[in-house]
């Protein structure tokens, strides 16, 4: 019984814990994101111990009505701020999203053509992930790494040549746009489906800072609202294409892949978005002002950062070869020691069983800016970055800095309400 409490309460010590060490930190994960107190409280709502398979108001369970109504007004939000006739916010994450697309648009031993992963594509359009489970066939894009973007010849080519049923665009490194118009006439030829997976970048195309894929030929649109779109721990999919293949989609979704969806974190998206239409457009644009002051910031102080010749990024992620300082691994361990938390990364120059040890580390700078810090901030944190793996300073040294760096910037900005991030517990204890 005591053990039991005690261990109950050990958990609770734990997130206190965990809370403390991201508000003392400098958190630069390109993926990670903080929510809005009005997406917050809805995580904490009975909607998160409900069922509600199945579409609204065409359910299996009773007591729904209200369930019904939120989720009818979240896709509504969801089609408004991509401005797209079809929306599913039920994938209970990026990967669901992305596995109800695939069982929607193909059958096992169907070609699909992806980004490489050393081209920046991400683990679920790889074999040894979703696409490779459902018995698909994958074939690579080449990809340029002087311009850091799949080279839109090479894959017209491929396109043309193998007729992939689906083409699969979007990258978990994803610095540039993909070259979709381009390769329109690849894409009528094939007569292929077009799927763009904007997990990274969907809230950059919330805000119109980024391209537009939906409007540039794709069908569907799948992505994680967690990263650049800075609501809950989920997924969402898009679509502007017939009837028919968006339906099939959504059977991919249900029940393909899930059976209840989670409906708490589907509010939080609901707000999430609502908060989007509202801030997005300046969040955006701010993310990647943030970027590239950092990418040139680094840059001047002799850090090789990638894609110089393109202006290093145009959305909110840059990844620097740091070979010389020791390589991916012992850059983002060293800077964790400092209180600046990242992630190595891999480059197109590495050979995928370097994926332990790869030659670079990859910055994302929505949270820092989610946060309300801007181009002076940016600057400070690459100078702490330089001094932690060029000059090796005592990491309690850069860590102290990087502290006092991030106390003066605890609230989530670009949101209704106002609230202390990383000081949920705190909050839930005062109420
Ligand atoms: C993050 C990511 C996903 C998966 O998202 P989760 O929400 O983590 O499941 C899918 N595709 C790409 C390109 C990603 O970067």
């Amino acid at each position: 019984m005591s053990e039991n409490l005690d261990n109950a309460t050990k958990i609770r010590e734990l997130a206190v814990r965990h809370n403390k060490l991201f508000r003392d930190s400098i958190p630069l994960i390109a993926s990670e994101n903080l929510m809005s107190p009005l997406a917050m409280e809805m995580l904490l709502t009975d909607f998160g111990f409900r069922y509600a398979e199945g579409l609204p108001h065409k359910r299996y369970y009773q007591g729904n009505e209200v369930v019904d109504e939120l989720e009818e007004l979240v896709i509504e939000l969801a089609k408004k701020l991509f401005n797209v006739p079809q929306s599913d916010p039920r994938p209970i994450s990026g990967t669901v999203a992305n596995m109800g697309v695939i069982y929607g648009l193909t059958s096992p031993g169907d070609l699909i053509s992806v980004p490489s992963l050393s081209g920046g594509g991400h683990i679920s359009a790889a074999q040894f992930g979703a696409v490779g489970f459902r018995g698909l066939v994958t074939e690579n894009y080449p990809f340029d790494p002087q311009t850091m973007t799949i080279d839109p010849d090479g894959a017209a080519k491929l396109i043309k040549e193998k007729k992939p049923k689906v083409a699969l665009f979007g990258q978990s490194v994803f610095l540039f746009p993909a070259p979709l118009k381009e390769l329109a006439d690849a894409f009528s030829e094939a007569k292929c489906k077009v799927w763009y997976d904007a997990a990274h970048v969907i809230g950059l195309i919330a805000g119109g800072r980024f391209q537009d894929p939906l409007h540039e030929g794709a069908h569907v649109m799948s992505g994680s609202t967690h990263k650049t779109l800075p609501g809950p721990q989920h997924g969402l999919v898009l679509g502007n294409t017939d009837e028919e293949t968006w339906k099939s989609i959504q059977r991919g979704i249900f029940p393909g892949t899930i059976s209840n969806h989670h409906l708490n974190t589907m509010a939080a998206l609901g707000v999430s978005l609502a908060e989007h239409m509202e801030f997005g457009r300046k969040y955006a644009s701010d993310i990647i002002e943030n970027a590239q002051t950092m990418a040139q910031e680094l840059h001047n102080l002799g850090i090789k950062v990638l894609a110089e010749s393109r202006g290093f990024t145009q959305s909110h992620t840059l990844v620097a070869n740091t070979k010389t300082e020791g390589g991916g691994k012992r850059v983002a361990e060293t800077l964790e020691r400092c209180g600046i938390i990242l992630n190595k990364n891999m480059l197109p120059e590495d050979d995928s069983r370097k994926s332990q040890n790869p030659s670079g580390i990859r910055i994302g700078t929505q949270e820092v800016t989610r946060i309300g810090m801007g181009k002076s901030e940016m600057k400070e944190i690459a100078s702490l970055i330089y001094r932690s793996i060029v000059k090796n300073e005592d990491p309690a040294v850069i860590k102290k800095e990087a502290k006092a760096l991030k106390d003066m910037f605890t609230e989530v900005k670009y949101c209704f309400g106002k609230l202390k991030a990383y000081e949920y517990i705190k909050v839930f204890q005062e109420r």
